[in-house]
């Protein structure tokens, strides 16, 4: 029988890029005659999740360590260390792509956002480049703008005296734009700005979204810029084996006594911390709501992304609530510090709503569980998700700020019972609903993104 092709994958470091992009290489061998090898950049011991995630992969999926990088930037923004990571692990992943060529059918090398320095390595290996986005397609067109935004105006994208409007979606104002077009003498905003000159020179682009939710964007990403780049939307890819269930998490044996559709889960991805004051009134609103809350809670802090790198708060976030807080919600509420398995939560009867900072992974969950949502941004590209999900999709309420950017207790408690008991709730879920119905079509046989996936094998066995 012919050999195998064989593609090299390269996640930027974190869980957030590794868990789409395994799952990706999953989908991918399961359902063609290919396989994979994934390159993990370190810069210490793998920690325990990733290990699991990894142990849990099919054979024809390898894995390969690299060396740790030593000497990180200190007190960085998590994409500057990121960005850093990923430039000091070329040699080790020359040395692995080496190793691969003279062992497998290598015929690809699959990197992300933060890695699309490695296309050039793709060619030193005559290999095919492939962009594995795992944004929405929105993302994807605003990325393609950037270049053009970068020639018509000079100054921060924060003071545009207009708004940027986004091919095939919304447009926004430029203090909503993602963190790393927010300074422009910035190496990170360099660096998204070369990513966006080179995405019409990758073999192809996978978008970790699909057809049915986005697509108008998809009309216009292929009709647009990029008609000389394939854009295969291959999602919504999440992570398929939460847990083996053996170690039930506290907060799913809490659900399980819970009425079905009742409860709003309360959490703001793997980093998003609050400040002091916006975590008392946050407690405030969910008091007042009267709804029924799981909390996924951290210790407060002045930055909304302190917990990146660790999610694990230093100090004990149970002791920021408010007084009597615990005792008086215990009925109808359970706060869990730090971290809780969000994907298993989602997935529970029990829950009803979901009050998200609306990272993609988030909000990819809460659709295949078709959870409606309350929109809550924060870092990154939160602030242009929650505008498309509350806008142009349908996903979500809104969770407004007011002057000083503080989510007011009342606006909380409006919100959380609009959600859950009002009219624009109801239209909310209604969509959620369909929604979910088409995410798992998109990924079973003949589903668009299967449909996919089957290009993409196309080209790599060619
Ligand atoms: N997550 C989790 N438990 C938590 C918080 C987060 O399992 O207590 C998972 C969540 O299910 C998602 C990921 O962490 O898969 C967060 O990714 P997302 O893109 O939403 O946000 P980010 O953490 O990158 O800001």
């Amino acid at each position: 029988m012919e050999q195998r092709s064989h593609i090299a994958i390269l996640p930027s470091p974190g869980m957030g890029h590794l868990i789409p992009m395994a799952e990706f290489a999953k989908q991918l061998v399961k359902h063609h005659h290919i396989s994979a090898t994934i390159m993990i950049p370190t810069t210490g011991p793998p920690p325990k999740a990733q290990i699991s995630i990894l142990e849990s992969l099919p054979e024809n999926i390898k894995h390969v360590f690299l060396p740790p990088v030593n000497g990180l930037p200190k007190g960085v923004r998590p994409e500057i260390t990121i960005s850093f990571v990923m430039q000091a692990s070329f040699s080790s992943v020359r040395d692995t792509l080496s190793s691969l060529k003279s062992n497998t059918k290598l015929v690809a090398l699959v990197f992300d956002m933060f890695g699309h320095d490695y296309m050039e390595v793709a060619k030193e290996f005559n290999l095919f480049s492939f962009l594995f986005f795992p944004m929405s397609a929105m993302a994807l067109s605003f990325t393609f703008l950037v270049q053009k935004l970068d020639e018509e105006s000079s100054c921060e994208y924060k003071d545009l005296p207009y708004p940027v409007n986004v091919p095939g979606s919304v447009s926004f104002h430029g203090r909503d734009l993602m963190a790393p077009v927010q300074v422009r003498t910035d190496k990170v905003y360099k660096g998204y700005l070369l990513l966006s000159k080179r995405l019409a020179l990758f073999d192809g682009i996978m978008v970790n979204s699909f057809e049915e939710l986005e697509e108008e964007t998809f009309r216009v990403l292929r009709g647009g810029a990029a008609c000389k780049t394939p854009i295969y939307p291959i999602g919504p890819l999440i992570r398929s084996d939460p847990s083996d269930g053996s170690d039930r998490h506290e907060s799913l044996k809490w659900l399980d006594n819970q009425p079905d559709e009742s409860v709003v889960l309360v959490s703001f991805g793997s980093g998003g911390t609050l400040s002091f004051d916006q975590v008392h009134e946050l407690a405030h609103g969910l008091e007042a709501s009267g709804q029924r809350f799981l909390w996924i809670v951290r210790s407060p802090d002045k930055s909304s992304n302190a917990s990146f790198f660790n999610s694990t708060s230093q100090d004990d976030p149970l002791g920021f609530l408010p007084e009597g807080f615990l005792a008086r919600t215990e009925k109808r509420g359970l706060v869990v510090p730090s971290w809780a398995p969000q994907i298993e939560i989602l997935s529970h009867e029990a829950v009803g709503g979901f009050l998200t900072h609306c990272g993609w992974n988030s909000t990819l969950e809460s659709i295949v569980h078709g959870v409606p949502m309350i929109a809550w941004p924060l870092y990154a590209e939160q602030h242009m998700n929650a505008k498309v999900m509350t806008e142009a999709l349908c996903l979500a309420l809104r969770a407004e700020v007011d002057e000083n950017g503080v989510v007011r207790k009342e606006v909380i408690e409006k919100v959380l019972k609009e959600l859950m008991e009002g009219e624009e709730g109801k239209k909310v879920s209604k969509r959620l609903k369909e929604l979910k119905f088409a995410s798992m079509k998109a990924l079973s046989i003949g589903g668009s993104s299967m449909e996919s996936l089957s290009k993409i094998a196309l080209q790599l066995n060619k």
